[in-house]
């Protein structure tokens, strides 16, 4: 299996960083999962957008080279080499400040980022889809920079755990009184016939496929509001479902043990994540 490393393909068993690289002294970087189709990355456009977001909020430079263009064209080639042009995959990427000796502030500016792709194969869950998912609730400890996609994901890994060990899919984040976002996914519920989700800002990561299915949901001629969903209101809401590049669209059935509607994946959401199959997953043209 080959992976990018700063400007090299190389196999992956031989592919390493110093230990005094800021991702693993700091967690200072940023990082963007993309999922592929038959060979084709599905928003590339999206994602590097928000990594260029990302590395801006971190003040992290990107290397000239590192173009959008260039980062699809690494991601074709690893799927190329990999074999990995069928079915379906996801890509990895990673940068960090780079290697230099240990300081809170940043390095010597010429100090070169740390820059990772690699990809696998991908099953999407569909059988999961078909029966519904639980979730829980957990305290959201993390930082007020969530918007920025960091490769710092301690609260995030802890509260995954937490789901885990309870034997169920996903942990929910509540602030306040305020449900944000899962633990690697955003959260949706329908409530009172409106469709909701927490607005963008600095508590929730702008997942790609929340502001897909924004869209495909406006398009649909749902009523959406970009509106917090208060805790308390979650276990009566009609549907509730998770969004994120590895999820697609995923219904939630209960929250905490409570039965969400019926017990079964709602049929908003099920529309939904067929509309983000056909607009996002397998649409027929092939854009880079
Ligand atoms: N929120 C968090 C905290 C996440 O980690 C993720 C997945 N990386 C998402 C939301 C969903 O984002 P996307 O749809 O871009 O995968």
């Amino acid at each position: 299996m080959l992976v990018y490393l700063n400007g090299r393909f190389v196999d992956r068993a031989s592919a390493s960083v110093p230990i005094d690289d800021r991702g693993f002294l700091f967690g200072d970087g940023v990082y963007e999962v993309l999922r592929v189709v038959q060979g084709r990355l599905v928003e590339p456009a999206r994602h590097w957008a928000r990594l260029a977001r990302g590395l801006a909020g971190l003040r992290i430079r990107r290397p000239d080279e590192l173009d959008d263009r260039a980062l699809g064209a690494i991601a074709h080639h690893l799927l190329a080499d990999n074999g990995l042009t069928d079915g379906e995959a996801l890509v990895y990427l990673e940068i960090t400040r780079g290697a230099a000796p240990r300081t809170h502030h940043f390095p010597p500016p010429d100090t070169s980022p740390t820059v990772l792709m690699s990809v696998g194969a991908y099953a999407p869950p569909h059988a999961l889809r078909e029966r519904g998912t639980a979730v829980i609730t957990v305290p959201d400890q993390r930082w007020a920079r969530c918007d920025l996609k960091t490769i710092n994901l301690l609260p995030n890994a802890l509260a995954k755990q937490l789901a885990v060990d309870a034997g169920v899919h996903e942990a929910v984040f509540v602030r306040d009184g305020v449900v944000t976002e899962g633990s690697s996914s955003n959260i949706f519920a329908l409530v009172d016939g409106e469709l909701r989700t927490y607005p963008a800002s600095n508590y929730i990561l702008s997942g790609i496929t929340r502001d897909v299915v924004l869209d495909i949901a406006g398009d649909l001629g749902l009523t959406v509001r970009t509106f917090p969903i208060l805790a308390a209101e979650l276990p009566a809401a009609e549907e509730v479902f998770l969004t994120s590049t590895t999820n697609d669209v995923m219904p939630v059935t209960s929250v905490d043990g409570a039965r969400i509607g019926d017990g079964r994946p709602g049929p908003v959401t099920m529309r939904l994540y067929q509309a983000f199959a056909a607009a996002a997953l397998h649409r027929p043209s092939i854009a880079v």
